[in-house]
């Protein structure tokens, strides 16, 4: 396998040494940083109860952000992050949500009327993406998750330099 490793400001990404097409089976990671190719595969998660069923298309490794913030720290908020188009709701779901705004309104904490499971939520960061909780996901899919910190107790400082709007982006 002809492989080379290409770096950028913050990721490795590896690549076929002959066509330079990103490498389908490859990754690689570090503590803080993962890359994968766009090999996503269908999870399907759901709340406790199971009202709140959905599909989201992502990398069977993922990239989970453990954010520091003030709600994130008292729910143990560990979320990846798709572009909206990726995530469905189950047509029936829609009826057995809420949703907890607070401070800036942009995050929408949305969780089962029901059981009070939050399987998802539209993080502030990425309000054009979803925020999923892989501790949600019922199929036998993920093959390993990665974790990186976001400082939301600093959250206008840290948004300045992260990369993570980039993962609501197709
Ligand atoms: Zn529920």
């Amino acid at each position: 396998m002809k492989i080379m490793f290409v770096s950028c400001n913050d990721h490795v990404c590896v690549l076929c040494r002959s066509c330079l097409c990103p490498m389908k089976i490859m990754f690689v990671s570090c503590n803080d940083h993962m890359t994968s190719s766009e090999n996503l595969v269908s999870h399907a998660g759901s709340c406790h109860c199971g009202n709140v069923k959905f599909t989201v298309l992502a990398p069977s490794i993922l990239e989970v952000w453990n954010c520091n913030c003030s709600i994130c720290t008292k729910k143990q908020n560990l979320h990846f992050i798709v572009p909206r188009s990726r995530f469905t709701l189950h047509p029936d779901s829609e009826e057995h949500l809420t949703t907890y705004t607070f401070n800036s309104g942009q995050a929408k904490h949305t969780f089962c009327k029901t059981c009070g499971v939050q399987s998802f939520y539209t993080p502030r960061s990425n309000t054009d993406g979803v925020g999923v909780m892989p501790h949600c996901i019922d199929s036998d899919t993920v093959t390993k998750v990665v974790y990186r910190k976001f400082d939301g107790q600093n959250w206008e400082q840290f948004i300045e330099t992260s990369d993570i709007r980039s993962r609501s982006k197709e």
